[in-house]
């Protein structure tokens, strides 16, 4: 939802008639780019703070569209939320990103986890955890090397049953992330009671960490909460060597953003060395 503002497409600009055409022709073009592979998956590397060293990588979905280019996730995630066709899509998602690191790590002297992003539709599904094992199965991707991110929306609607499901997925050995935590409504004390191994701090709070005392404050405060309760924190959206600093001095471990990397190509991680420059 954040973000979007900024990222509509340009075409949505002739008003409300043609916008309503517009979602209705990228409906049908989501829809043709499932069928055609016009999908691609990028790589992330979430890296050390100290030593640069890599540690693992986010999948993010890239859609190369034969007319408009590289469109981002951020405007067609939304819409096949909205339509349903992120059950598809997620799927797609989901096995490319276990057969990739699958084959990646067979390459590799240390296995690098995979992260994929899991939408609140594909978590709730009736079969998701059947789906999250034939990925594996097929792929033969090691079960500790895939990790979930959900948002903290999917925990706090039918949060039985989607602690239910955390459990089971942690029962295989398939590590759970909070994506963009902070942005929700959830206390830190629910970390307590979620089977889960990692929070992703959302880069609202890593962008003016710098130059916002209060947003420092509850970096401060998730960041020692995590530890307390044995979790790993990664800050997202890293882009100066001074909120590298910044993090690094109040203890967080793990940082992603383009200070290190962008997201690449699975060619390109494939030639990245182990530790990248900590400028
Ligand atoms: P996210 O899960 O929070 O992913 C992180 C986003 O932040 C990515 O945007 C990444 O490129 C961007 N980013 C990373 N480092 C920096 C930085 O230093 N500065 C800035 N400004 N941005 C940075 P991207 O790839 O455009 O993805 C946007 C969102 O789309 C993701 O946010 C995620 O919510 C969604 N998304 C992407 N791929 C998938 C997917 O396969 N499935 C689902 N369900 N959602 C996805
Ligand atoms: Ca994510
Ligand atoms: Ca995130
Ligand atoms: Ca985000």
């Amino acid at each position: 939802a954040k973000g979007q503002g900024r990222n509509t497409w340009q075409w949505y600009a002739g008003g409300a008639d043609e916008a309503v055409s517009e979602r209705v022709r990228l409906r049908r073009d989501i829809q043709e780019a499932i069928e055609r592979d016009q999908f691609e998956l990028h790589y992330q590397p979430i890296v050390e703070a100290a030593s640069g060293r890599l540690r693992s990588v986010e999948a993010l979905v890239r859609w190369r569209h034969p007319e408009r280019g590289m469109i981002s996730p951020g405007v067609f995630i939304p819409l096949a939320e909205q339509t349903g066709q992120i059950i598809a899509l997620g799927r797609w998602v989901l096995r490319r990103a276990c057969r990739d690191m699958a084959a990646l790590n067979a390459e590799r002297a240390s296995a690098l986890p995979v992260a994929v992003n899991i939408s609140p539709l594909q978590f709730r599904r009736q079969g998701f955890l059947v789906e999250v094992e034939q990925a594996l199965a097929d792929s033969g991707l090691p079960a500790a090397q895939l990790e979930l991110e959900v948002t903290e929306g999917v925990l706090m609607s039918g949060a039985e049953s989607a602690i239910a499901l955390l459990s089971e997925l942690r029962a295989r050995g398939i590590r759970m992330a909070i994506d963009d935590f902070g942005t929700g409504f959830s206390s830190l004390s629910y970390l307590r009671d979620l089977p889960i191994t990692k929070v992703k701090l959302d880069r609202a709070f890593i962008q003016d960490i710098t130059t916002k005392s209060d947003n420092a404050a509850i970096v401060q405060g998730v960041i020692t909460m995590a530890h307390h309760l044995g979790l790993s924190i990664v800050a997202e959206g890293v882009e100066t060597p001074a909120q590298r600093r910044d993090l690094m001095r109040r203890g967080c471990d793990l940082l992603q953003g383009f200070l290190f990397a962008r997201p690449m190509p699975l060619a390109e991680l494939r030639a990245l060395p182990a530790c990248l420059p900590v400028a």
